[in-house]
């Protein structure tokens, strides 16, 4: 039986894990299938307080983690594949094994969202790709299209700039939302080239199980062409890893946790924290402090039931 059981290992999940560490609750932490969270698969952080230089995506998870460690946090490999939360304690299951706790943080983050074609799909993983800092290096002199007009995208295309020849970035819209400093870099990088107000109507060629250039379509006029290109990354945003919770926990119609009075759920004693709840800042600063929130909210909730207890 464990005193707090965390799901999740990034930015939201690893400040929930040092603050209930301090707090002597000796926390468990899921690390995921996809461990370390949205920063490990990030390069240069520019605007996480306290590193003036910047810092690595995956050195700043790493960082957290040791911190954690250093108070009692254990860390578990793996996935959860269900959850009951209909009573107390909440059970929690890996594959064959069960996991008791009297608290849960959900901090399960969010994944790269997909353009949800046929051919996209077919060549995931053959040219098709949403980490251009995982992929990058593959495109050193060749053509690549990026999807996509937020930060992810800029930072992206920004990054493909080191190794590929071109980087066209198509958007739907005609201006960009990522924010104004990106769009300036992006401005005055010569290898990205903007193709505006177009979509990605096929990837090509499923044949060849290669890619070798994407189909467009002008929104604007509904004109169709074909750009030749060596690689496709996908940059349009995330959606949140809450299958897990469906008719257990509140979410909105897109799957983000409904948290409300800091990070409760309508579950008590389950809290939530970081992207798989917030669906407006997303940032690795926000996910930290609503990590930090969930603890303290977990601590005090096993607090007051301990000495109601007495
Ligand atoms: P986002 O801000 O939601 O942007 C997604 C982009 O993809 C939008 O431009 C959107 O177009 C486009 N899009 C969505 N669905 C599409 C589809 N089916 N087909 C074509 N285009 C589609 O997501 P994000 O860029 O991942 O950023 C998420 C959050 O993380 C933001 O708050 C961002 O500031 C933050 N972030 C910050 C940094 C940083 O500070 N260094 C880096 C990365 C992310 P529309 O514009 O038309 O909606």
């Amino acid at each position: 039986m464990r005193n707090v059981v965390i799901i999740g290992s990034g930015c939201a999940g690893l400040t929930a894990a040092i603050y209930a560490g301090r707090a002597n609750l000796n926390p468990l932490v899921v690390r995921g299938h996809e461990a370390g969270g949205q920063l490990t698969l990030t390069t240069l952080v520019e605007n996480f307080p306290g590193f003036p230089k910047g810092v690595q995506g995956p050195e700043l998870i790493e960082l957290m983690q040791r911190q954690a460690e250093e108070f009692g946090a254990e860390f578990l490999e793996g996935d959860v594949t269900r959850v009951d939360l209909s009573k107390r304690p909440f059970t929690i299951e890996m594959g064959k094994e069960t996991i008791e706790t009297q608290a849960l943080i959900v901090a399960t983050g969010a994944s790269a969202r997909l353009l949800g074609l046929d051919s996209e799909r077919k060549l995931l993983g053959h040219g098709v790709s949403t980490c251009a800092t995982c992929d990058g290096y593959f495109y050193r002199g060749k053509e690549v299209v990026v999807v996509g007009g937020g930060d992810t995208a800029a930072e992206d295309a920004l990054f493909l700039t080191r190794y590929a020849k071109q980087v066209n970035l198509v958007h739907r819209r005609g201006e960009w939302r990522a924010s104004k400093i990106m769009q300036k870099r992006m401005l005055e990088n010569k290898v990205i080239q903007p193709v505006w107000n177009t979509v990605v109507t096929e990837v090509l060629d499923t044949e060849k199980g290669e890619v070798t250039g994407v189909r467009l379509k002008d929104v604007k006029t509904g004109e169709e062409s074909v750009k030749e290109c060596d690689g496709l990354f996908v940059a349009i945003g995330h959606s949140p890893n809450t299958d897990l919770f469906k008719g257990q926990l509140e979410m909105n119609d897109v799957g983000y946790l409904i948290t409300h009075d800091g990070s409760r759920t309508n579950v008590p004693g389950v809290y939530a924290a970081g992207d798989c709840q917030d669906h407006v800042y997303r940032q690795a600063v926000t996910a930290a402090g609503s990590g930090c929130m969930a603890a303290i909210d977990a601590e005090r909730f096993l607090q007051a039931e301990s000495s109601h207890g007495k």
